[in-house]
């Protein structure tokens, strides 16, 4: 890259202001082991700028209905057919005992799209939850899911989002993204929904005040060109619907697809976190997804970028069916000790990411 633009480059994003399209390619040109540390010391005075030491996690359960899937995308581990030895359907009052025996803030309800688990189960499941526990956050369904819901229920996808609001969904989370690359989309995921169609359903969700994540998937297979691409088209998508509350990374896990052998090394995973700080400058949260990079890598993202550990995500299944080597839940006291390893100060927020309980 040239010299020229990278200091600014770094001077800018340090300071929280908007980097070109040139600037933000030439970030990722520049990766090279003398200037890595100067990388991640501008993520880190941007996110500084933003949170100071505050560091946040949320005490959440992820609710994963069935791993019951046909769309056959080669990276994933997690989907099952239906007469598979690890398919597995839970029914409503397993679920509702998972969240009476934990008590969470949060539930994250994503899971395999099937006729045994339809659209209206789904938004059956989002009510009852709704009534039971009206405090609980609920952030459902991918726009994977909104796309198949529509589909097979013949819905538009505005009415299938008017009923989830209406039933009681907060949010949507960010999954299904994988990378706005049409090159790897026709590769990895064609049965499923396309980068445009991604970026779509989340604009109407934001049209009806439903804030949505945004995620990317990394170290399959992309070059450093797609991934400034993808976070260059979240920014300008911000920038008209204004939605996205946070951007999550997500390091490839080698185990899923068994079509690579390693996903991103440590330092590439804090380079992703770091360059996707100074790039989206108009999404406010950052987070380091400790089931996919580890808990130690998790952790050091928060000297990358990052402001928040995400959750303490009692019974995650998805990252562990892909081969992650992660713990499946952890308790507060080790998320704190954590954080609190690396430097920074935890803080317990809710689904909107404001503090719950204050410093701990
Ligand atoms: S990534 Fe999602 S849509 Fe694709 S096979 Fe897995 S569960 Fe199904």
């Amino acid at each position: 890259m040239d010299n020229d633009i990278f200091e600014p480059a770094l001077q800018k994003g340090a300071l929280g202001e908007r980097l070109s399209r040139e600037e933000a390619y030439g970030l990722a040109e520049a990766i090279t082991p003398d200037r890595l540390h100067r990388l991640g010391a501008a993520a880190l005075a941007n996110r500084q700028r933003r949170f100071g030491r505050q560091a946040t996690y949320v005490f959440n359960l992820q609710i994963n209905p069935t791993n019951i899937c046909g769309s056959g995308c080669t990276f994933c581990n997690y989907a099952a057919s239906k007469h598979a030895a690890h398919a597995y359907v839970l029914e409503e009052p397993a679920i509702f005992d998972q969240v009476e025996r934990l008590g969470p803030t949060e539930v994250h309800i994503v899971g395999g799209l099937n006729q045994i688990w339809p659209f209206a189960r789904n938004l059956e499941l989002v009510r009852s939850l709704r009534n039971r526990y009206p405090e609980l956050y609920i952030k459902s369904f991918t726009a994977v899911e909104i796309d198949y819901f529509a589909k097979t229920a013949g819905l538009p996808e505005s009415t299938v989002l008017d009923q989830l609001k209406a039933a009681g969904m907060d949010a949507m989370p960010g999954g299904g993204a994988e990378i706005f690359s049409d090159r790897l989309y026709r590769q990895h995921w064609k049965n499923k929904t396309s980068p445009d169609g991604w970026v779509r359903i989340h604009q109407l969700a934001h049209s009806k005040g439903i804030p949505t994540n945004a995620s990317m998937l990394f170290g399959f297979g992309d070059t450093w060109d797609e991934r400034i691409e993808h976070l260059l088209i979240l920014r300008q998508a911000q920038d008209r619907s204004g939605g996205f509350s946070c951007f999550i990374p997500l390091p490839f896990q080698p185990g899923a697809g068994n079509f690579i052998d390693n996903g991103p090394t440590p330092l590439e995973t804090l380079s992703v976190l770091a360059i996707s700080r100074l790039v989206l400058d108009n999404i406010p949260h950052l987070k380091s997804y400790w089931p996919m990079t580890g808990l130690e890598t998790g952790a050091a993202g928060l000297s990358w970028g990052a402001d928040d550990m995400d959750g303490t995500i009692s019974e995650e299944k998805i990252a562990h069916l892909a081969g992650a080597a992660t713990p499946v839940g952890m308790a507060r006291a080790k998320m704190e000790e954590s954080i609190i390893t690396a430097g920074f100060a935890p803080v317990e927020r809710d689904g909107v990411f404001s503090p719950r309980g204050g410093l701990q």
